[in-house]
């Protein structure tokens, strides 16, 4: 675990260099700007109270982990952690291709976040480094008049004020700066939150999206409770926006969303796109996960709705469904496939109907 030199030791850039790449490495830290100014920092400035945190954090050999950087005001958003080793593959990409496709406008917002969040590295990069140059600069002032007052004999007051007035006034214009930094970063910071929510959001229905689903599944993989996926499509969808229109179309999908969710409380409902949902369904057996979705189907097709603009029934709508229990050897393709194809199957049989193949 790497430490905390005393200041004397840090010598030559090289050395310094050296030492944060050994800080990245030890603590399992991308080296991306972000880390690297981070660990220039606690390491230029031993004695501050950032690296102060930092070693009470570490004692003991604990790693440090990058939301404790973000805690303690380290720049994020470009910090990645370092993968730790691991034997076997992800069961779940993290990001798949379709996800991509469904996610534009979350993609063009993270890429803008990624730039104010590389310009804000930039800028605490510089007012550390300037600061660095100063403080530099500085000691061999210092030095060089300390030696000349010992040569001549005694000590001159005035040039030794100076000095101190002058770094003084450099070390506050220095707090300003970070100041503004900081309060620029944790503006930053928020939006980062608010943009990760909002990427795992359909806008449509309110719904947990594909992405949230993915992670969502990934994590079931881990536990050992039985879960049940069931994929959903409503019966005849075209129609509604044929006869009615894509605005009462959407509104549909909207409140077939919240029936779906209000039914399914306790388990994630998703809009995994189109007139299509998903129910991630954790603790249950394969006879209540039928149960339940049957409940949620009753709950949508006894709904009455009606156009908004003329009173007009939009009529009873319904959905198909195929249920299938995750067992340790799916990855979310075979999960899917077999849910496809029960929904194939009951979609073939007349509609309004689910499936489970257990
Ligand atoms: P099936 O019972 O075989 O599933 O028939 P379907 O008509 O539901 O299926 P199909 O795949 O032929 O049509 C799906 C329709 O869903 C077509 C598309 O325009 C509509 N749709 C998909 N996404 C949206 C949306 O966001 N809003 C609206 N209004 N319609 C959508
Ligand atoms: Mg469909
Ligand atoms: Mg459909």
């Amino acid at each position: 675990m790497a430490e905390a030199e005393p200041q004397g030791a840090m010598t030559t850039p090289a050395r310094l260099y050296e030492r944060i790449g050994q800080f990245l490495e030890d603590h399992r830290l991308s080296p991306d700007p972000a880390h690297y100014a981070f660990v220039h920092a606690i390491l230029t400035e031993p004695n501050g109270s950032l690296a102060r945190a930092v070693a009470s954090l570490v004692d003991g050999g604990v790693r440090l982990h990058q939301d404790d950087i973000a805690r303690l005001g380290g720049p994020t958003g470009a910090s990645r952690p370092m993968p730790e080793p691991s034997s076997a593959e992800p069961k779940v990409a993290r990001e798949t291709a379709a996800e991509r496709i469904a996610l534009p406008e979350a993609e063009a917002r993270s890429d803008e976040l990624a730039e104010q969040t590389e310009n804000q590295v930039a800028a605490f990069m510089t007012v550390i480094r300037s600061f660095q140059a100063d403080t530099t600069a500085f000691g061999v002032n210092l030095a060089r008049n300390v030696a000349e007052m010992n040569r001549d004999g005694g000590i001159d007051l005035p040039t030794l004020a100076t000095l101190t007035g002058e770094m003084l006034e450099r070390i506050n214009a220095t707090e300003r700066r970070l100041e503004q930094a900081t309060a620029e970063a944790d503006t930053l910071r928020e939006k980062l939150a608010e943009a990760r929510v909002t990427a795992r959001r359909d806008p449509l229905t309110g719904l947990a999206n594909r992405l949230a689903f993915s992670e969502a599944l990934g994590q079931c993989f881990q536990v050992t409770d039985s879960c049940h996926l069931a994929l959903c499509d409503v019966d005849r969808f075209k129609r509604i926006n044929d006869d009615l229109g894509h605005a009462t179309g959407d509104r549909v999908l909207h409140s077939i969303g919240k029936i779906l969710a209000e039914e399914c409380e306790g388990h994630l409902v998703c809009r995994h796109g189109g007139e299509e949902f998903t129910i991630l369904m954790c603790g249950l057996s394969a006879r209540q996960a039928t149960a339940l979705v049957e409940r949620a189907r009753d709950a949508v097709r006894s709904r009455r709705l009606r156009v908004r603009e003329t009173g007009e029934p939009v009529g009873e709508i319904t959905f198909s469904a195929g249920i299938t229990a995750l067992t340790p050897e799916d990855t979310q393709e075979t999960l899917f496939t077999r849910a496809d194809a029960l929904l194939y199957r009951a979609k073939k049989e007349g509609r309004d109907r689910a499936y489970i193949d257990s």
